[in-house]
């Protein structure tokens, strides 16, 4: 295993030799196989004679989740508690403020092992961390498969030039991890403050937006190796002909899993590498989405209009003030209550499946621009939309999909109005392409 580029000591405090245990905070890797984070904790914990307390922080606010999304990572995290406890290591469940939840446990540590943050909230409170903390602490990066400073020290401004930089280091980063095992069993460890893990105790504790639709999918990594096993068998092989057909249902259906960290890249990449007509499921799920870690990771405004490229902000301004048609407020967006029945069916296929189809994505998006005086609302409708109901929202690929609506990793087209050069999509697309009457028929057969 290449632990050298994947871990960053990032602090200089002195290791507390005579600490009760070696602490690995869990927070973006929800799962027990192919997390470096963990394998590397394990592998310290053994070689200084400590036994392994797991913790994770359960923050009954965190910043845009809503209930469909923690219901979804608590039926992973109860998946990660058993596969945990198989292997004599204790998790033991927090609830409040991470930083100070993490703070007290790490009184009792010889060190502190957590994963690598990418958001703006994950690196700040991983700085804060660094700083407070009394022991040693180590990042590990295991959410890419190539480290996002080994691929680029610099935003990058699109899929080819990040493809060749990434493509030239896959094969040194993409590699089996070991098994492991711990030597001390930390089960009998006890932490103050923590909580008896049951999901539906902890979603009454929950103060945030609750939502009158039952996700259609259920969290965790069997769930998760159900639909890829499926994918690979019937699926990827037709992925590039059929992938983009709103009324067929030929993505891997990852995305999810993928944001809650209950499946690793690295294990799907490793799954799907060696199958037939796989490379352009390998183009989206490395390229693409390693780009996304770049864009937010080195763009502070991956949250906003202004990470736009300039060509894409200057066409936008000289666009301005051309005239709309059609205007929505959010609520009448939000209740897919506009004239385009095809937006409407997208909108309430998110909004009680909690998921979108990855091509309806595209036009959702575009439409909400040209429905909007101002492209900076527009930006934040995209945003709030997204990530309140999407499950996979509210991470890198969510920020950079939006922002490609605007422009962003795309060039410039034929200058049209409001939209100036950046890519315009109609209706007579989608229905010249895809069978949209089947499409409809399908959202309509769900709930109302
Ligand atoms: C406006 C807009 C918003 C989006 N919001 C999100 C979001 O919140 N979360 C999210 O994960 N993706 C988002 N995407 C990207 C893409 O639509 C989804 O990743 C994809 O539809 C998820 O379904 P899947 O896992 O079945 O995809 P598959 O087609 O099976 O792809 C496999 C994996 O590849 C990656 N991938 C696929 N397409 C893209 C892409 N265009 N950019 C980056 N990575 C990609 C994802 O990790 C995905 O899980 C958005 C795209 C747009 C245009």
């Amino acid at each position: 295993m290449k632990f050298d580029k994947r871990v960053k000591l990032t602090n200089n405090k002195v290791l507390n030799k005579d600490g009760e245990y070696v602490v690995y905070w869990m927070q973006n890797a929800m799962r027990v196989e192919y997390n470096h984070a963990l394998n590397y904790a394990v592998k310290r914990a053994n070689l200084l004679g400590k036994p392994l307390l797991v913790i994770f922080v359960i923050n009954l606010k965190y910043p845009e989740a809503t209930t469909r999304h923690y219901k979804f990572m608590l039926e992973g995290l109860s998946e990660v508690r058993q596969e945990l406890k198989d292997k004599n290591i204790k998790i033991s469940f927090l609830i409040g403020d991470a930083l100070d939840c993490v703070l007290d446990v790490c009184e009792k540590a010889s060190f502190l092992v957590a994963e690598k943050g990418y958001l703006k909230h994950e690196i700040e409170i991983r700085k804060k961390l660094s700083s407070k903390v009394n022991i040693p602490m180590f990042e590990v990066e295991t959410n890419v498969i190539v480290p996002v400073e080994e691929v680029s020290n610099k935003e990058e401004y699109a899929a080819y030039t990040i493809r060749p930089k990434i493509n030239k280091l896959i094969s040194y980063y993409a590699l089996e991890l070991e098994s492991f095992e711990i030597n001390k069993d930390s089960l009998n460890l006890k932490v103050s403050n923590e909580i008896e893990f049951n999901v539906e105790d902890i979603m009454k504790l929950l103060s945030v937006f609750e939502d009158k639709y039952s996700s259609e999918f259920k969290g965790g990594i069997s769930e998760a190796r159900r639909y890829l096993d499926d994918f690979i068998k019937n699926k990827l092989n037709f992925y590039e002909e059929k992938r983009n057909d709103p009324s067929l249902d030929y993505q891997s259906n990852m995305s999810m899993y993928l944001h809650f960290g209950q499946i690793s890249p690295l294990e799907i990449y490793l799954k799907t590498k060696d199958e037939k007509n796989s490379d352009h499921y390998i183009e989206e799920l490395v390229v693409r989405r390693e780009l996304s870690y770049n864009f937010v990771y080195y763009n502070k405004n991956y949250d906003n209009y202004r990470s736009l490229p300039n060509w894409a902000l200057e066409t936008l301004e000289d666009h301005s003030r051309d005239n709309r048609k059609y205007i929505y407020t959010l609520e009448e967006l939000e209740n897919f209550n506009t004239h385009d029945t095809y937006w409407n069916a997208c909108q309430k296929q998110m909004v009680t499946t909690g998921k979108m189809h990855g091509y309806m994505r595209m036009y959702w998006g575009k439409k909400v621009i040209e429905w909007s005086n101002d492209y900076k609302e527009a930006y934040k409708v995209l945003i709030y939309l997204n990530n309140k109901y999407n499950i996979d929202g509210r991470g890198p690929n969510a920020y950079a999909g939006v922002a490609w609506c605007f422009g962003k990793h795309d060039r410039p087209w034929f200058e049209r109005e409001i939209f100036g050069k950046v890519r315009y999509m109609n209706e007579n697309g989608l229905k010249r392409k895809f069978d949209m009457e089947s499409y409809l028929k399908k959202i309509g057969e769900k709930r109302q």
